[in-house]
């Protein structure tokens, strides 16, 4: 009887750190990480090695739309994952070649030179806006992808950086002409140099707004288009990972960037928080705080049951800053934090001559595979 009693309490005793135990691995196992995903390019480099995405618990690929062929997206599903594209929305420049007209407008009514290179197109010009549309729905008819990324829905600024370089525009007439009748506004018969002033002095706070409109309308058309033509598919998009009040506000007064607003149309939202890239080399702590921040902003907290998803791309290429071996796993530790529900690298194309960090990734997202 004493050693049967004394059986029964080692059993309880072992399940009791088996329960422990457990509990510690599930925070290690993120469970509610859902997407362990790469950004950039085929992984072709992988499979020559003889590797599968499971190798290295990979679940997800995210390809730019032009890289997109029927083969590559059977042979990354025949492997078991996801397979979504990115689809550049405002920095298509060729356009400009036979479309001058479509050219952002500075303060002082000129043409507005791309700021540290980086050129963005006019948001109000409709063939711009139809050729990114038709672009659009082909995609999603052309290939069975499980969701489509807007990237670079934003306005002419070269954000991606240390130090952001954000011009005022666009102060082109038919910008000028939108706003007047959208918010009915009498704007006077002035020079464009003078009404720019108006619209950031006066007007400012109807100005901003108005802009973000028209981003956020980009946004609903796009929506609808993904609902007719591939329903079920996933509608995210690539983000400035900025808060509100990061740069004087200039998610929204120079960006265009209204989440809130965009949130009735977006299921996924992936913020981009290039730690080294954009000034936090040693911080990677930076990533989780940004993520957290927009959990909070949009009332996400990563349960299973919300419809709003928060994925940040997060970097361990090197760009601008280099990101060593050893900081991969932070980086990936804090982009997995939640509210965040899933993941993906900045980007395999870089990755492919920096292949201890693949290993290194490989090594994380295994450990945290459900
Ligand atoms: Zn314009």
């Amino acid at each position: 009887m004493i050693l049967l009693k004394f059986t029964l309490l080692l059993f309880v005793v072992i399940g009791l750190c088996a329960m422990v135990g457990s509990s510690g691995a599930a925070d290690n196992k993120r469970q509610h990480i859902t997407i362990r995903g790469i950004y950039g390019g085929m992984s072709t480099e992988l499979f020559e090695r003889g590797k599968t995405l499971k190798d290295y618990g990979i679940n997800a690929v995210f390809i730019g739309s032009g890289g997109l062929t029927a083969e590559r997206v059977a042979l990354l599903k025949r492997q078991g994952a996801k397979v979504f594209a990115e689809f550049n929305t405002m920095h298509e420049a060729g356009y400009l070649k036979e479309h001058p007209d479509a050219a952002p407008i500075g303060v002082d009514g000129k043409v507005c030179p791309p700021p540290n290179g980086w050129q963005g197109i006019c948001p109000t010009h409709p063939g711009y806006r139809k050729y990114r549309m038709d672009a659009f729905r082909a995609v999603l008819q052309n290939f069975e992808i499980d969701g489509i990324w807007l990237d670079y829905h934003h306005s002419h600024a070269s954000w991606e950086q240390a130090v952001p370089n954000m011009p005022d525009t666009c102060f082109c007439n038919r910008c000028l002409q939108q706003f007047a009748r959208d918010t009915n506004t009498t704007l006077p018969n002035k020079p464009t140099a003078e009404l720019s002033q108006l619209l950031l002095g006066e007007h400012k706070d109807r100005w901003v707004q108005w802009r973000c409109d028209v981003f956020t309308d980009w946004v609903r058309e796009f929506r609808a288009i993904l609902d007719a033509t591939r329903p079920g598919a996933l509608l995210g998009t690539f983000h400035c990972p900025w808060s509100d009040t990061d740069y004087d506000g200039a998610l929204k007064n120079k960006l265009a960037i209204d989440l809130k607003a965009q949130a009735k149309y977006v299921d996924v939202f992936s913020p981009m928080p290039y730690h080294a890239r954009f000034g936090h080399p040693t911080d990677p702590a930076w990533i989780s705080r940004q993520t957290a921040w927009l959990g909070k902003y949009l009332g996400i907290e990563g349960k299973p049951s919300e419809r709003h998803k928060i994925w940040p791309i997060v970097q361990i290429a090197d760009w601008g800053e280099p990101v060593p071996v050893s900081q991969v796993r932070e980086v990936l530790d804090h982009g997995t934090r939640l509210p965040a529900t899933g993941v993906m690298i900045f980007r395999w194309g870089a990755l492919r001559e920096q292949w201890a960090k693949v290993e290194e990734m490989g090594k994380f997202y295994q450990e945290i595979a459900l």
